[in-house]
């Protein structure tokens, strides 16, 4: 019995680590956020819902500066001031804005937003469970290996959640006859956005995979959709 206690332990913490960080999240999202309301994007939004066959899809403004789109673990889509901020003064395209929201629709399709959620409060598990026992056998390097570990899960899991949300963004944008072009040009200006600011990378890029590997991936998809098509 007192061999499992570890393991015991560390599924008890996970669950209160889930717990705990579904609750910090939607209590900060619900502080900081209100539905966004723009006929001109709205535009866009309701042609990717007529493709869902759903009535709308309501998106809301997260009120923080950096670029970034995120998918709650409840499923809404938020878009921050930031990157609002840059549909209205021109630099990025409805079309464009309207394929973030593709991408974090894909998110919330697929599962990934509450998944990830597990995935951090699992990851930190793991990483305590880790340590216990290879903090037994090797000392000194034990918490080092482990945490290398956990973080090598999460980075793996993370970026292919990524290219199937590209994917699922894909083929919604080029069912709502927006087409898969304002994704790859988007990308493009965010790199740029990245260079021109000596190298200070909007959040919504820096938790993604690099740019050329995203587009190409993009162009895979379209070819292969022209030959079926
Ligand atoms: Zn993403």
């Amino acid at each position: 019995m007192l061999r499992f206690t570890p393991i015991l332990l560390a599924i008890l913490y996970a669950l209160a680590m889930y717990w705990f960080s579904m609750w910090r999240t939607h209590r900060e999202l619900d502080a900081k956020s209100s539905e966004l309301v723009d006929p001109r994007l709205k535009r866009l939004t309701d042609r990717l819902a007529a493709s869902l066959n759903l009535s709308r899809i309501p998106v809301y403004i997260y009120e923080i500066d950096p670029v970034n789109g995120l998918a709650a673990p409840d499923g809404r889509i938020f878009i921050t001031r930031g990157f609002y901020r840059k549909f209205q003064s021109g630099e990025v395209s409805g079309e464009e804005l309207a394929s973030v929201i593709a991408h974090e629709l894909g998110h919330v399709a697929l599962g990934h937003a509450r998944r990830r959620m597990i995935d951090f409060s699992g990851q930190n598990a793991l990483r305590t469970a880790l340590i216990m026992v290879l903090g037994r056998f090797v000392p000194f390097i034990g918490v080092w290996i482990a945490n290398m570990l956990a973080a090598l899960l999460g980075a793996r899991l993370s970026r292919s959640d990524e290219y199937e949300a590209d994917a699922y963004a894909a083929a919604l944008l080029t069912k709502a006859g927006i087409g898969i072009e304002p994704q790859k040009s988007l990308f493009r200006k965010l790199d740029a956005i990245t260079q021109s600011r000596s190298g200070v990378a909007p959040a919504w890029l820096m938790s993604h995979p690099k740019t050329d590997q995203r587009i190409a991936a993009l162009e895979q998809l379209q070819k292969r959709w022209a030959v079926q098509s």
